[in-house]
């Protein structure tokens, strides 16, 4: 006979197994696998510093599961994608750029310029943005 505490991590590894997508670096990141500067964390999502920042404050908003667009069948994530959106607006406050202004940008897809295929939102601020964006 199986003991219930093997039943029960069996059944949240595969639960886990089915939240993430094998490669990806922002799943790895999320589990703590690769490194990246963790500036806030909770169940649903991570704020992590761009390794790449195009302004003073670049930072991405990820999911801690794995969703690879706003392509994706998002029906039932409301609160996840809502959530994020509160975690972004409160990381700008807490790097002193939500009075001066920053950008939230979600790239869908190779003409939008997403090249990490894990769902992320970028807040950007400390400089003066352009618009349209190019
Ligand atoms: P995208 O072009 O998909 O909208 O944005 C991907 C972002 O992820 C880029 O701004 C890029 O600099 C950032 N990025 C790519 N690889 C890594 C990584 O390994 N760690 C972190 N922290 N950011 C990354
Ligand atoms: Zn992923």
């Amino acid at each position: 006979m199986i003991p219930f505490a093997v039943k029960r991590w069996v059944y949240y590894s595969y639960q886990k197994g089915r939240e993430r997508m094998f490669g990806c670096i922002f799943c790895q990141i999320a589990s703590h696998e690769k490194p990246a500067k963790i500036l806030y964390e909770d169940e649903q999502c991570l704020a992590i510093q761009d390794l790449h920042p195009r302004a003073p404050v670049h930072l991405l908003l990820i999911p801690r599961k794995h969703v690879t667009s706003l392509n994706d069948k998002l029906e039932g994530d409301e609160s996840l994608l809502g959530h994020m959106l509160v975690i972004a607006a409160r990381m700008a406050r807490e790097k002193g750029i939500d009075g001066t202004g920053y950008r939230t940008v979600i790239n869908t897809n190779a003409e939008a310029g997403q090249t990490v295929f894990h769902l992320h939102i970028h807040v950007m601020g400390g400089r003066v943005m352009k618009w349209p964006p190019g």
